[in-house]
């Protein structure tokens, strides 16, 4: 009997370390600055296939759960956008359309189609890098996050590394435009 309980006493020594082990530590909480980073990598991929260079990524937790960039383009689909994609892929994760608890990190401003989807999946904060002055729905030609028709405000931290987001996509389309350019010349 002594000799099983000593074990017994050893074993559990041993899960008590193994619970402590570097690897179960909970990591260190990440900077709003550091996730948007992750969201700017999702737009750089967008970037690569010749899209609009839009990323989102959505965190719970302090843990990337989806990610998306847009693939307008590619899919040949309206409703293309980094956030939805994000969205969707979120929801199948944790099997729940409602994404509590959750921080949707978005290289731009969402506009309506993509607020809409973040009121219906009951997102609490969104977190974007630069203002979309011709398309968003956060405060630049709408603002859907605190509107009190609707049953659900989000909150909102916009301009997070704004001038990286913002840069990205100026990049982008001067570039657009020279290509376009040189086509067109003889
Ligand atoms: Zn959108």
């Amino acid at each position: 009997m002594r000799l099983l309980s000593d074990t017994n006493h050893r074993t559990k020594g041993l899960l008590f370390i193994s619970h402590f082990s570097s690897h179960e530590k909970p990591a260190p909480p990440h900077t709003h600055e550091e996730w948007m980073r992750r969201a700017i990598t999702e737009a750089g991929k967008a970037q690569a296939r010749e899209e609009v260079p839009i990323g989102c990524v959505i965190v719970r937790n302090n843990k990337i759960i989806a990610r998306g960039h847009n693939l307008r383009e590619s899919n040949q689909d309206p409703t293309g956008h980094a956030e939805l994609i994000a969205i969707r892929k979120a929801a199948r994760k944790l099997g729940s359309w409602r994404l509590l608890d959750t921080v949707l990190y978005v290289t731009l401003e969402p506009c309506t189609m993509c607020m809409g989807a973040i009121i219906l999946a009951r997102i609490p904060t969104v977190v974007f890098g630069c203002y979309d002055p011709k398309g968003g729905a956060a405060g630049s030609l709408y603002d859907f996050s605190n509107d009190p028709r609707l049953n659900h405000c989000v909150e909102l931290l916009p301009r997070v590394l704004e001038s990286e987001c913002s840069n990205l996509l100026s990049t982008f389309f001067t570039e657009l435009r020279r290509r376009k350019q040189k086509e067109r010349t003889p």
